[in-house]
């Protein structure tokens, strides 16, 4: 797990930053750092450990080695005995305003996790994401397919290049992100204090903030008291940004940043954003996604002071113009990007191409804006460092394995109402995501098959206690089917053809060739094309002849928002979930811990870039140091009130490690 594009994009040696000091959050005086460069890629890199002095070692964060410690569980496993300290909920800061967290005695360690669960079911629909697809016209135009809307870039020159689909390894692991996945999720995203009655484009509104501020553009501001406490449920599964809200304890790592943003704006992100604030910087956001918004968090956002332009449902022309607004302000110059499928960093190359002067870098958060960035380093065009968040191994493991053992759960049932003991299931693919749904599987009592191409993989699998078959030996019998592999054509019509009545078929890898079903937005797509009415409907046509699923003498019936029953002329139903994408995302939700562990690992970037010293980071592209991998982890383990063994003197001597990590070499797979 955890490799990064760059290692697999092939070609070029390694290369390092010069690393003559601490990065701006590591916390010890040695440092290892785990770099991945665009140039560099193929090779597994060598562990350097670098001794620094003392006073190089000084954190530039403001988070002291002490306040580190204080955070980290204490040696021995501190004291378990120990009352955890009553949730605290700074109040909102402001953009570029301090955190105004008092801390308590007790500041070193985070709230508990909350026992407040989500029973509230319109908390569920801001988790959401997809998996959307771009269309490649014949001229080399990219067009989203219509149900994202969102557009895939094209850089001028570059335009073959970026028409081009990430390799299947680069898309091994899924961004959280609706940039570049579908909008089947959207529907379930519906904002509580929708108010769909009124018609009126947010950009028509004036609209103020109870400060009299009107530099934000969102549906209706009169929401934001619902947004905060969207916000403030979100915290409860957020204890890393919360603890280092805390832990900056008035030093302003990030402060002079001026960051504009590109999200999904949602209660997790707002938590990102007031954290941001926290530690200094001044925010601009706009949202990556038209429909992902959560009117009244915007509204909160836009109320704490946050120039926030976005709103659920923008039509394409107000995304852009959102995004404009975020960047194309009088006398504010972003000097850091943090993006999610990378529309606005194109923005700015296209439009601003001069604020790169004043860019200390970007991070990126998905694997479509992670791959373009590799483009434009690859082509000599990245004119500023960037952090490939996306393939951060703590990152990765919550989003592949961590993540799909409970989501599975949760988009059989919420579709189909399954009870799961007893039933037949059949994964395809034992990598990290396959893992995670058998093991929720078999847990439930279900009895699981797994199929596999790769001999370890399989063997792993068979250790686990899985039967190991071809998917033709079990497909009659099986109950459910699961794709998880990344690969395409993975269930035929054959196979669909074989499967009993009411059998189940689902698809949890990242894009919707798995189960061979077409694409069916194509047709949408065609349907709104400029082209002649009787070409389109040739194609669309076509199109229906191609796809397996969409053939004349199979009827599809949907039955339930994301279910459809697909009927054999003898009566056969099979049950095909979210159309063969992705199910726990278009049909479930990610949980908020898991956004957690993205969201700090962005906020640690931000600060790390910002922060690090001049010609550490070249204008490359690079993984997170290991070490503030680690560090991301150590700040989620108080949750669960987990007490961390330390390395003695004589051990860590004996491992040739330093005491304080890193702990692992970077080609350790975990
Ligand atoms: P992985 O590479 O670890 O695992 C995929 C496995 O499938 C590999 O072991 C591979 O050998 C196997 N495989 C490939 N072709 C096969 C075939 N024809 N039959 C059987 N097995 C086959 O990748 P991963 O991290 O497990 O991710 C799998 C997919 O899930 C990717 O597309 C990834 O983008 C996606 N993903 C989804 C989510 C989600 O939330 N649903 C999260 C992360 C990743």
């Amino acid at each position: 797990m955890g490799e990064g594009r760059g290692r697999e994009a092939g070609g070029g040696a390694e290369r390092e930053p010069e690393l003559e000091s601490e990065p701006a959050v590591a916390v010890e005086a040695v440092m290892s750092v785990q770099v991945v460069s665009a140039a560099a890629a193929a090779k597994v890199p060598e562990v350097e450990l670098k001794d620094l002095s003392p006073s190089e070692a000084e954190p530039q964060l403001g988070l002291s080695t002490a306040a580190v410690s204080a955070m980290a569980p204490p040696a021995g496993g501190g004291d378990p005995e120990a009352p955890a300290p009553a949730a605290e909920r700074p109040p909102a800061p402001g953009p570029g305003s301090g955190p105004a967290a008092a801390l308590s005695p007790a500041a070193g360690k985070v709230p508990q996790a909350s026992a407040m669960k989500r029973s509230d079911p319109h908390h569920q629909h801001q988790r959401h994401r997809d998996g959307g697809e771009a269309l490649v016209s014949p001229d080399g135009t990219v067009t989203e397919a219509p149900r994202t809307v969102k557009k895939q870039i094209q850089f001028a020159d570059q335009k073959q290049e970026f028409n081009k689909r990430p390799t299947k390894i680069g898309r091994r692991s899924l961004s959280r992100s609706i940039s570049q996945s579908s909008t089947d999720s959207y529907s379930s995203a519906a904002s509580y204090t929708d108010s769909s009655d009124d018609e009126t484009s947010p950009r028509d509104k004036q609209q103020k903030n109870s400060k009299g501020s009107s530099d934000f553009c969102v549906k209706n501001i009169k929401q934001a008291e619902f947004g905060r406490r969207e916000i403030e449920i979100a915290e409860q599964e957020m204890p890393a940004l919360m603890a280092l809200r805390k832990r900056a304890q008035g030093e302003k790592p990030l402060a002079g940043a001026k960051i504009v943003g590109c999200t999904h704006i949602t209660a997790q992100t707002a938590v990102l954003m007031e954290t941001l604030g926290a530690l200094g910087a001044q925010c601009r956001w706009a949202a990556c996604n038209i429909y992902s918004t959560l009117n009244e968090v915007a509204a909160a956002l836009a109320e704490s002071g946050f120039p926030v332009f976005a709103w659920k449902g923008e039509s394409e022309d107000d995304f852009w113009w959102c995004i404009d607004r975020c960047v194309n302000v009088e006398g504010w110059q972003p000097n850091m990007i943090l993006d999610d499928g990378g529309d606005l960093t194109h923005w700015i190359y296209k439009k601003y191409p001069n604020m790169f002067k004043k860019i200390k870098g970007i991070v990126e958060e998905s694997v479509t804006g992670v791959h373009r960035l590799y483009q434009l380093s690859k082509a000599g065009k990245l004119c500023v460092p960037a952090m490939n968040v996306n393939d951060s191994v703590t990152k990765q493991k919550f989003d592949n394995l961590y993540c799909c053992r409970e989501s599975i759960l949760d988009g059989l049932k919420r579709t189909t109402d399954m009870m799961f003991g007893g039933k037949q299931v059949v994964v395809c693919g034992y990598g990290e995501v396959g893992k995670g749904c058998c093991a929720a599987l078999k847990a439930m009592g279900s009895i699981v098959y797994v199929t596999e191409i790769d001999p370890i993989c399989a063997l792993q699998a068979c250790m686990d206690g899985f039967r190991l078959v071809k998917l033709n030996e079990v497909i009659r019998q099986v109950d459910i089917v699961i794709t998880c592999t990344g690969n395409k054509n993975v269930v035929t019509r054959e196979h669909l053809d074989r499967m009993k009545n009411s059998c189940i078929v689902c698809n949890m890898g990242h894009s919707n060739t798995e189960i061979d079903v077409l694409y069916f937005s194509l047709g949408k797509w065609l349907k709104q094309s400029m082209l002649s009415s009787a070409l389109r409907a040739a194609l669309i046509e076509l199109q229906h002849y191609q796809a397996s699923l969409r053939t004349p003498e199979l009827t599809w019936e949907r039955v339930r928002s994301q279910v459809d029953h697909v009927i054999w002329p003898d009566g056969k139903r099979i049950v095909l979930l979210a159309e063969g994408r992705l199910l726990n995302l278009s049909c479930s939700t990610v949980p908020t811990f898991v956004l957690s562990i993205t969201a700090t690992t962005q906020a640690l970037a931000l600060i790390e870039l910002y922060n690090a010293p001049e010609g550490r980071y070249k204008q490359d592209v690079y993984l997170l140091p290991k070490k503030m991998d680690e560090y991301v982890a150590s700040l989620h383990l108080p949750t669960f009130d987990a007490h961390l063994t330390e390395l003695t003197d004589e051990q860590a001597k004996y491992l040739g490690l330093n005491k304080n990590g890193p702990f692992k070499p970077n080609y350790y797979r975990y």
